[in-house]
């Protein structure tokens, strides 16, 4: 993030809710920095890892996190999940058991945590993530090889850890996992690494694979999107639990207007700082009208805020 984004935005730690292709009306929660994070994966949607790091810490003082989740569940805001997600890696706050613990105690809506799952290694780490309803931890490649090419994990993670310690969460943990396989065209798509990733899902056993490829700009240039037909194929290897996310592919989901709440430049650029959307992504996460929403992102990018970056022929917005 460019020093000038830096003041001009004031740190908020919910977003949304943004339309989640995996999870509906996700109403996110951001506790770690941008971007500090165990890996680097060449599709990274938020750019480069500034800060590459395994180690946990209270990221975010969870007292106000908490309070500012208030103030949306006080205006009644209408979410399929509360998502732990955003700038970083979630699983290295500190405190995130005892978050999780007191979000749930606010409301009936459920949690989710969206996780690299690197570090279920760490038992702290699993009884903290034990507590939610349900974990969407990713596994890109089963190999050494692989998952060091695609995901830039820091030194000294081992795939072979990352595996055993999902597939020791699997065993005590009573919640749903839906793992999330990111295919990357040249780096995950031949039939010995898919092949190696199957092996690695029959440990883990989660209750659903969601199959992913690029939809949106990404870390590194010239990552390629896997086509569809190349997909199914990886989908039926991989088994009768898995489905393809289809990327843009929102339904009819639109985020609620909150009565008398009015959506602000900041929302806009709030949920940008998370990822880059395009204008519909804006119109249906935020609740805005078209107008009001090209209004927005007019302004936002006159200050040099946000930029248009060009990929699979939509134009999406992303925080400089
Ligand atoms: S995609 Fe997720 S795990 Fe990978 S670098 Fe980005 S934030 Fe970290």
């Amino acid at each position: 993030m460019s020093d000038k984004n830096k003041k001009n935005t004031e740190k908020r730690y919910v977003f949304g809710p943004v339309p989640s292709r995996r999870l509906g009306l996700s109403l996110g929660v951001d506790i770690i920095p941008f971007k500090v994070c165990p890996l680097d994966c060449v599709y990274c949607q938020l750019g480069r890892t500034t800060e590459k790091t395994i180690e946990r810490s209270q990221y975010a003082p969870i007292e106000d996190v908490l309070a500012e989740l208030k103030t949306y569940l006080d205006r009644k805001v209408q979410a399929d999940y509360i998502t732990l997600s955003g700038s970083g890696e979630p699983t290295l706050h500190s405190r995130l058991g005892e978050l999780i613990e007191k979000i749930k105690s606010m409301t009936d809506i459920p949690v989710a945590v969206l996780t690299n799952g690197v570090l279920f290694y760490d038992e702290s780490v699993r009884a903290d993530c034990s507590k939610a309803d349900l974990v969407l931890p990713s596994l890109d490649g089963a190999g050494q090889e692989e998952f060091e090419k695609i995901n830039r994990p820091y030194a000294g993670i081992s795939i072979e850890n990352v595996v055993a310690g999902l597939s020791e969460f699997r065993r005590q943990y009573k919640g749903r996992i839906w793992l999330e396989v990111f295919i990357v065209e040249g780096f995950n798509t031949e039939a010995g690494q898919i092949a190696k990733i199957k092996s690695a899902i029959a440990k883990i056993k989660p209750d659903k694979i969601q199959l992913n490829s690029v939809a949106r700009p990404t870390a590194d240039n010239n990552i390629k999107k896997v086509d569809s037909k190349r997909l199914l194929e990886i989908a039926n290897q991989l088994g009768q639990d898995c489905e393809i996310i289809t990327p843009g592919n929102w339904g009819n989901k639109t985020s609620p207007m909150y009565i008398g709440i009015k959506r602000t430049r900041q929302d806009v650029l709030d949920m940008l700082r998370r990822r880059p959307c395009s204008l519909e992504d804006l119109c249906r996460g935020l609740g805005l009208v078209r107008n009001e929403a090209v209004k927005y992102i007019e302004s936002l990018q006159n200050e040099g805020l946000i930029q248009a970056v060009e990929t699979e022929g939509i134009v999406y917005f992303k925080s400089l």
